[in-house]
């Protein structure tokens, strides 16, 4: 048979912005996220409304061939692609391998990074052409700068502060709803995630390790202290009343940029209980991933039987020392990444795609 393309306009009734209906035979259509099946009647509408000229060249004896000859490239997910570096289509090979991958796992340890992110608006740091590093020749603040110099925190907490509303704002994409479905269903047993986005538990996962921390709580570098970013918001307003700053730009750890007059103006308050440096409660540049957090990322390793990484180069070495570990504990490695990443020698299989493309097109048995 002639290969055919076919534009389906894939909703589902009950997230009518997401392409999610998935296909499997002709009489068995769901809705990956919310399990709805979908009537036959319903699917012919779609594709009458969608495909009136070619149906009209095919008899109708051939539509049970034509649904099932699908092409993935024209299923189509709710996405934000600004950031996403330009890419290859992927092979249908390469998902049918990563199902392979999947189904062979029972506890499913799931490493992801800045590129699932992106999806949801948010660039990343070295994807080619549309990161940080590739687009600015502005660089993430390191620790000893922060702890050293006042006016690198006043600058920082500025530019936090500016770029707040909107980095608070991102929502999960479709590769973090699946995650957590995956999680639901008893597939994925854990997450590590690079991201101080806090995405992974706004879809719903709950096995989450942030390995650098997150945006959304502020801590106290001399004491115990600590408050939610949300409610430190409302105290740098209070004693900010003037600033009018905005920025459309954003950055993977929410950083904007921003000029001297807004930045020198800026009061940042000390911790309430000590009078020390406030910091949000991220692994900085130049610092380490705390002890403890590494050892219990090991624990939650040893009890999975696979690693999927996802939306990640591994360049960095706290990411990358898991890959090493899993290569001790010879788990099986798989990756999702468009480009290449630091530990392909090690891996079984690598998917040069989208996140958002290839998860939902896997199926869960
Ligand atoms: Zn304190």
């Amino acid at each position: 048979m002639s290969a055919i393309t076919i534009k389906i306009s894939n909703h589902c009734v009950s997230f009518p912005n997401m392409f999610l209906l998935k296909q499997i035979q002709y009489h068995k259509v769901f809705c990956k996220l919310c399990h709805h099946r979908y009537c036959t009647t319903y699917v012919n509408k779609l594709f009458s409304s969608n495909n009136s000229n070619q149906f009209s060249r095919d008899a109708a004896s051939n539509r049970h061939d034509f649904i099932n000859n699908i092409s993935y490239s024209t299923l189509k997910y709710c996405s934000n692609l600004a950031f996403v570096p330009r890419h290859e289509p992927c092979s249908n090979r390469h998902i049918e391998d990563l199902q392979e991958f999947v189904d062979n796992s029972k506890k499913l340890f799931v490493l992801t990074g800045a590129g699932i992110s992106t999806e949801s608006g948010i660039p990343d740091y070295r994807s080619e052409g549309v990161g940080l590093y590739a687009t600015s020749t502005k660089r993430p603040v390191q620790i000893k700068e922060f702890i050293s110099n006042a006016s690198v925190r006043q600058s920082y907490w500025a530019r936090n502060y500016v770029g707040w509303s909107r980095f608070s704002s991102f929502k999960p994409n479709i590769t973090h709803i699946t995650l957590a479905q995956w999680e639901q269903h008893g597939k994925v047993s854990h997450i590590v995630t690079q991201n101080v986005d806090t995405l992974h538990q706004k879809a719903g996962s709950i096995n989450v390790t942030e390995l650098h921390g997150s945006l959304h709580d502020v801590r106290c570098m001399q004491c115990q202290y600590s408050i939610s970013r949300t409610q430190f918001h409302h105290t740098l307003s209070s004693l900010n009343p003037r600033m009018a700053a905005q920025s459309q730009d954003i950055r993977p750890d929410g950083d904007v940029e921003l000029v001297q007059d807004d930045v020198s103006r800026f009061v940042v308050p000390c911790c309430p209980s000590c009078g020390g440096f406030l910091k949000p409660h991220v692994v900085f540049f130049g610092d380490n991933v705390p002890r403890a957090r590494v050892e219990a990322v090991k624990e939650q390793l040893r009890q999975s039987d696979a690693l999927l990484a996802l939306g990640s180069s591994l360049q960095v070495y706290s990411a990358y020392r898991f890959i090493l570990y899993a290569a001790e504990l010879k788990l099986p490695m798989a990756a999702v990444n468009i480009g290449l990443t630091r530990a392909d020698a090690h891996l079984s299989l690598r998917v040069p795609a989208r996140c958002g493309h290839v998860l939902p097109l896997i199926t869960l048995r």
